[in-house]
C-alpha cells in the first residue's frame, strides 16, 4: 500500500469538518505559516505545487475558504459557482502548463484515497497519463 493510501485510511473523515474544526495543512498554506510554490491566488482560491508530484507538473487548486467544504461529496448548493471556479482555474492552469492535455483528479474520502480534508483538485501533466488509474 502506498504512503499515501495509508494516510488516507488513517484519517478520518470528519477530521476537518466545517468551520471550528481542526486545521489542515493547507489552511497554513494559506495563511502563509507553512510554505508553498503557489502558482495562482485570487478572491477565492489558490493553486501551489504539490510537494510529492505523482507527474512532472501537478499542482493543487482550493478554495481559500473551506466554509464546510473538506470534500467534494460535502459540497452545498450555494457552493457550486465556487466548484465550477475552482475547476475553470484548474483547466486554465492545465492548458498553460501542459498544453498537450493534462488529468484533473478529486479523492474524495476514505476510498477515493483522501489524505487532506480541504477540498482540492489534482492537476497532473507534462507526461503521458495512463487509464485506469490504480
Ligand atoms: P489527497 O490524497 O487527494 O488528499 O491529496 C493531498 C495532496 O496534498 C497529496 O498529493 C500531497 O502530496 C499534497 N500535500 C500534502 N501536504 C502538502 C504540502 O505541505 N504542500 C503541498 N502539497 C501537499
Amino acid at each position: 500500500m502506498s504512503d499515501e493510501v495509508q494516510k488516507a485510511k488513517e484519517a478520518a473523515a470528519g477530521d476537518g469538518d466545517g468551520d471550528g474544526e481542526p486545521l489542515t495543512i493547507f489552511d497554513k498554506i494559506i495563511s502563509g505559516d507553512i510554505p508553498a510554490t503557489i502558482i495562482h491566488d485570487d478572491e477565492f482560491c489558490i493553486a501551489f505545487r504539490d510537494v510529492n508530484p505523482v507527474s512532472p507538473i501537478h499542482f493543487l487548486v482550493i478554495p481559500k475558504n473551506r466554509n464546510g467544504l473538506t470534500q467534494l461529496s460535502k459540497a452545498r448548493e450555494d457552493q457550486k459557482e465556487l466548484l465550477g471556479h475552482l475547476t475553470y482555474v484548474a483547466q486554465k492552469l492545465g492548458q498553460k502548463e501542459c498544453p498537450d492535455g493534462f488529468r484533473l483528479v478529486i479523492n474524495d474520502g476514505k476510498d477515493g484515497a483522501q489524505s487532506v480534508y480541504h477540498l482540492h483538485i489534482h492537476v497532473m501533466g507534462g507526461r503521458q497519463m495512463q487509464w485506469p488509474p490504480g
